[in-house]
């Protein structure tokens, strides 16, 4: 079998580079790759050679949303062994620091986190057919769940996350999510888990909607063809997950006096207009949720026990061989939500 590490060597330009034997040291672990979601960063480093101000400076292996097959152990991962199916968590915090000691690990100063160049050396990601870890970044799962629906865990834990900065219980709240990619329906299963009572999706595009009435969403609406005065001030909550101007508008307009907002989406990073005199005037609470903490167990948790169901965002699963047509497939919106990749051994389901 000829395995191989997808890499990132400047915009347009993917590498799928021969894979070295890997062998794992006492604390680390051995993984196979089970499935890997494409994710809006791993396409802008795709496509652009940077996402925002964080440039491809060195050849990177994107991919930060990965379920994986342990294959060896190293001898001090207790409690693991080859064979096990594995959650991956990306995120590396310090766990010295006052972010991470105050219980707020994702605002570590000196996160490390998988498939990101915000760091130098660059934090390698998990598009490669094998790769080593340190033994704590795995959960085990022993439940039938797919190796494609586990890889959700970590956009399921972003809208976990955000749902938690909105209060955490939204019993008998109405929320609207603004987006209807991957992370906005997450958003709508999170919410619909903490109890709201009417969960509103809106997009400009019909495809992604019908994909988030399948997850959860009670309402959905085309906003580029719906008037601004419809929804007005019916929300209590906003989910902000497209990451457009107008998005955000939407937003501050459906929102309640006192209502709550939260910017999950990353917005433009320059020439942005904000209308900050709404914030004040009807006291809208506007707040970030940046990825998540312990949330992430949270999702692997809800995934494994199949709580939720996020099977209808999956659209299709290629080899990681097949990885530059992957990564095209889930750049075009009007016919994919999540792509993964799969490592060399392990099935393509969908
Ligand atoms: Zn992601
Ligand atoms: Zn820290």
């Amino acid at each position: 079998m000829n395995l191989v590490n997808c890499r990132i060597h400047a915009k347009e330009s993917l590498v799928l580079e021969p894979l070295a034997p890997l062998e794992p040291k006492p604390d680390e672990v051995l993984i196979r790759l089970g499935a890997g979601g494409i994710c809006g960063s791993d396409l802008h480093y795709f496509l652009e050679g940077r996402v925002g101000n964080f440039v491809v400076r060195e050849p990177l292996t994107p991919g930060h949303e990965a379920s994986g097959v342990l294959e060896a152990v190293g001898s001090n991962a207790k409690g693991l062994a080859p064979g096990m199916k594995v959650a991956v968590n990306p995120s590396h915090p310090c766990g010295r620091c006052a972010a991470c000691r105050g219980g707020r690990e994702n605002l570590c100063e000196r996160m490390f986190f998988l498939g990101s160049a915000s760091v130098f050396p660059h934090a390698q990601g998990m598009f490669a057919d094998r790769f080593i870890l340190g033994s704590r970044q795995v959960i085990p799962v022993d439940t039938d769940i797919s190796l494609g629906e586990l890889a959700f865990a970590e956009p399921f834990a972003v809208g976990l996350h955000a749902v938690q900065r909105a209060g955490g219980n939204l019993t008998g709240k109405r929320v609207l999510v603004t987006g209807a990619g991957t992370i906005g329906a997450l958003c709508a299963t999170a919410a619909k888990l903490a109890g709201a009572a009417e969960v509103a999706v809106c997009d400009v595009l019909d495809r992604p909607l019908e994909v988030a009435r399948q997850v959860g969403a009670d309402l959905t609406f085309r906003s580029d063809q719906t008037d601004a005065g419809t929804y007005a001030g019916r929300f209590d909550v906003a989910l902000e997950a497209a990451g457009h101007p107008r998005a955000l508008t939407s937003c501050l307009d459906a929102v309640r006096r006192g209502g709550v907002i939260v910017q999950v989406g990353t917005l433009p990073h320059e020439g942005m207009q904000f209308p900050a005199n709404l914030v004040m005037q009807r006291e809208i609470d506007y707040r970030g949720a940046f990825r998540w903490g312990i949330e992430f167990d949270w999702a692997v948790d809800y995934l494994a026990r199949r709580k939720v169901d996020v099977r209808p965002l999956l659209t299709r699963q290629y080899p990681l061989s097949q990885a530059a047509e992957a990564f095209r497939h889930a750049a075009d919106k009007t016919r994919a939500t999540k792509v993964q990749v799969v490592g060399a051994g392990s099935p393509v389901e969908f």
